[in-house]
């Protein structure tokens, strides 16, 4: 048994709003998100911190972080950019102990709006925005090409 909330979501015992999902990986919408596509990803086998992880499946997270930044930005949601964090151990603010990535889409200009999602922590629509991000992986698989962005003037 594991009452870990992460393997649980990784065996389909708890809901989740995936996005992305391969042999060690998964991916999903942050149930208290600081802004709306703020996504963790994880490794499906249980590594409460780093010290417990495989080098090799780290190097795995951060480049599944990397893909799912670029997707998002190709993304419905637009992001300008994001935060790519991982808080290792309680000293350092982990509140789930199984290793996770957080992906925090940002948008030029939102430092208010972000210093009150990091209060409210409230969802966003995780269907819609769940498939956002997926389309925007498949736009990042079928074309290394941005799409049309507005010009910065
Ligand atoms: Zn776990």
């Amino acid at each position: 048994m594991n009452d870990c909330v992460f393997c649980r979501i990784v065996a389909g015992e708890a809901p989740a709003a995936k996005v992305y999902e391969d042999d060690a990986l998964c991916a999903f919408l942050d149930i208290r998100p600081i802004a709306r596509g703020h996504t963790l990803v994880i490794p499906k086998r249980h590594a409460a911190e780093l010290e417990d992880l495989d080098a090799e499946l780290g190097a795995r997270i951060f480049r599944a972080g990397h893909r799912l930044a670029l997707a998002i930005r190709r993304s419905r949601l637009a992001a300008d950019g994001a935060n790519l964090v991982l808080n290792d151990g309680r000293a350092a603010f982990q509140t789930v102990p199984h290793v996770h990535l957080h992906v925090i889409p940002r948008r030029h200009g939102d430092t208010l709006r972000f210093a009150k999602g990091f209060l409210l922590r409230r969802p966003h629509d995780p269907v819609a925005t769940a498939a956002a991000i997926r389309d925007g992986i498949a736009a990042l698989d079928n074309k290394g090409a941005s799409p049309e962005k507005e010009n910065e003037g």
